[in-house]
């Protein structure tokens, strides 16, 4: 089975499965603002969905300087990722997820 690998700054923690690494990303990195839009997103897998998905590949060009090699590498990881998982339910399983853990800190505190 594929192996996943966390790319963001030098974490390379390694996971077995898409949801692992998704889970990962969004509960141990900050989330960071999209450039185009503005809106708080989870860094890694999910920037690349959101800001090629939601915006496109000449939206993250202008906004992120990136070059070709960039997004034929997004394009790709996209891609792969969407033929394993529904992304959109994925993360709004997570995002909940997320959101109820830090409900239940605030309530022990
Ligand atoms: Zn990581
Ligand atoms: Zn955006």
């Amino acid at each position: 089975m594929a192996e996943w690998i966390c790319g963001i700054s030098e974490c390379e923690n390694r996971f077995e499965t898409i949801e692992e690494i998704l889970r990962h990303q969004i509960k141990d990195h900050p989330h960071n603002s999209c450039r185009v839009c503005g809106e708080k997103i989870p860094d890694g897998i999910f920037a690349i969905w959101h800001v090629i998905g939601k915006h496109g590949r000449k939206e993250y060009v202008l906004a992120y300087g990136a070059t070709s090699s960039d997004v034929r590498y997004r394009e790709y990881v996209k891609k792969l990722v969407e033929s394993e998982i529904d992304i959109d339910s994925t993360y709004e399983l997570l995002m909940s997820e997320r959101d109820g853990e830090i409900e239940e800190s605030l309530q022990d505190s």
